[in-house]
């Protein structure tokens, strides 16, 4: 009786001792491009999670020599932010789902453009595993409309979050981490 009492008491020591640990493993396939080891939340995702391949000029290889940067470097016109695939992802703001058919197969087979017009953006997100929502329809923010996946991409399940003007080509891709609304995971 007395053992049994001390074993409970110890594993519940262990437990309280064990540092926290993420239920899933990291994707083998994650190679991150930044040294920023900070968990972020968002509107726009479930949870908490790193950024993969930051916007602009990088090392990742997937990207062909862009002329704005140096080293024969690539440019990249989104962000990547590791994720679990099937993580949910949100509509970050209010939002209007407009055709995606001008995305090439980089962006996987579900690609999804949204848009608001009064704010004056659309988002681009890639490699989605399933939608929710569908071209024309409407999505108010916390709403549902995604989740994560590999589609389109070599790299592991991720989400690409791009910011372009309305209707515009790649070459209007602004930086997206302020409409992305990234904030440092609250500690405990
Ligand atoms: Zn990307």
């Amino acid at each position: 009786m007395q053992l049994g009492r001390l074993l409970v008491a110890l594993l519940g020591l262990i437990a309280l001792l064990s540092p926290v640990t993420d239920a899933r493993a990291d994707d083998p396939r994650w190679v991150f491009y930044t040294g920023n080891k900070t968990r972020y939340v968002s509107p726009w995702f479930e949870g908490a999670h790193r950024i993969m391949v930051p916007f602009g000029c990088t090392r990742a290889p997937y990207y062909a020599p862009d002329s704005r940067c140096r080293d024969k470097q690539g440019f990249h016109h989104g962000i990547d932010v590791a994720m679990d695939c099937g993580t949910l992802l949100y509509a970050g703001r209010d939002l209007r789902v407009v055709s995606p058919s001008t995305l090439g197969p980089a962006y996987g087979t579900r690609p999804l453009r949204l848009r608001n017009s009064a704010l004056g953006w659309d988002v681009v997100i890639g490699h989605a595993s399933k939608v929710y929502v569908k071209e024309g329809h409407g999505a108010r923010r916390g709403w549902r409309i995604a989740r994560v996946g590999d589609s389109g991409a070599p790299d592991g399940c991720h989400l690409h979050f791009e910011r372009r003007k309305v209707g515009g080509g790649l070459s209007t891709a602004a930086h997206p981490v302020k409409l992305l609304g990234l904030k440092p995971r609250p500690q405990n």
